[in-house]
């Protein structure tokens, strides 16, 4: 497996992306968060466990904190544990050392590490790595375990992508992505060019939308089959989940199933006086099960017909550089 460094550290091809659903606001937009979707964990529980619980459980606290309230609070993940590694043990596995030449790192990307013993390597001393973090222990340590967290979920160096501006010099790093559906993020807690450190361990609006692209429970598009799933729709003080899918000849969709809500970091709404149903958020899957974009959209239900008719919608990402198509 090949590592990620935080601060050393390799090159990306690419096909386009056509686009074509009822969504559409713009054919025009670069394949551009840098995720490699091989390595999305099946379930958003996620066990993590330490090398040595005792190594220093204050910082090893500040490391769960740290990583709760980032990617567990803008998901539906939950890194779960948190005790002593056993023999077999499965997740992420943690090690702590400070060596001269090799910095916190992962083993991999996302479930690639899935077991693997000190899959994620941090550094809670600094005296021969990283020397400039030995007075700000806590800080360092926890800013370089939120990106090493990123890596845990899938996703890969920032500057690793194709379309990383010639201003953005240091090496990819590591292993790259394979999909591409967000605008470049300097903010990115994964940009070695984020004019902050890793973004001080504060994730980027892209960095949110991502890790709930992936682990959010979010509303899925496919373009395959022309089928909306919804995961967590309100209608007054019930929540389901509904599936409806597109009916080209008609141009609109229709209620196929609702279900049980699963919980969502993006929910939609259904307004009983307006017959819209809001949907903040939902990532568009091409035939290759690759998300393409992600949107917002209203759908309005015309009760004469039972049909729901896209009224608005709105291209999030990546944003979109072309005049809407009519
Ligand atoms: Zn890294």
């Amino acid at each position: 497996m090949k590592r990620h460094i935080l601060l050393t550290s390799t090159s990306l091809v690419f096909s386009s992306l056509a686009l074509a659903n009822p969504f559409d606001g713009s054919y025009s937009f670069s394949i551009e968060s840098y995720p490699l979707d091989t390595v999305i964990w099946a379930t958003t529980t996620i066990p993590v466990c330490w090398e040595d619980v005792t190594i220093n459980p204050t910082l090893q606290l500040a490391v769960e904190n740290a990583v709760n309230n980032t990617w567990e609070l803008n998901s539906q993940i939950d890194f779960a544990g948190w005790g002593q590694c056993t023999t077999g043990s499965s997740g992420v596995r943690i090690g702590v050392a400070d060596f001269a030449t090799m910095g916190p790192h992962t083993m991999g990307l996302g479930n690639d590490i899935d077991g693997y013993p000190n899959g994620m390597m941090l550094n809670f001393t600094y005296a021969n790595w990283g020397t400039s973090c030995a007075t700000t222990v806590t800080f360092c340590t926890t800013v370089i375990a939120i990106h090493e967290f990123g890596h845990v979920l899938g996703f890969a160096h920032e500057q690793f992508r194709p379309d990383t501006p010639a201003t953005c010099t240091p090496p990819p790093g590591g292993t790259g992505g394979n999909v591409i559906f967000t605008d470049w993020d300097l903010a990115s807690v994964m940009n070695y060019c984020n004019p902050s450190w890793s973004g001080n361990g504060t994730l980027s609006p892209i960095d949110i939308m991502t890790v709930q692209t992936y682990y959010g429970n979010v509303p899925i598009y496919y373009e395959n089959t022309n089928r909306l799933e919804i995961q967590n729709v309100s209608v007054g003080s019930t929540s389901y989940s509904a599936i409806l899918d597109f009916d080209s000849s008609t141009n609109n969709f229709t209620l196929t199933s609702t279900a049980a809500a699963i919980a969502s970091s993006q929910p939609a709404s259904y307004n009983a006086s307006t017959n819209n149903i809001e949907i903040p958020f939902f990532k568009v899957v091409n035939s290759g099960n690759h998300v393409t974009s992600l949107y917002a959209a209203t759908l309005n239900y015309n009760s004469s017909t039972n049909r729901y008719t896209v009224t608005s919608t709105t291209q999030l990402q990546p944003t979109p550089t072309a005049a809407p198509i009519p």
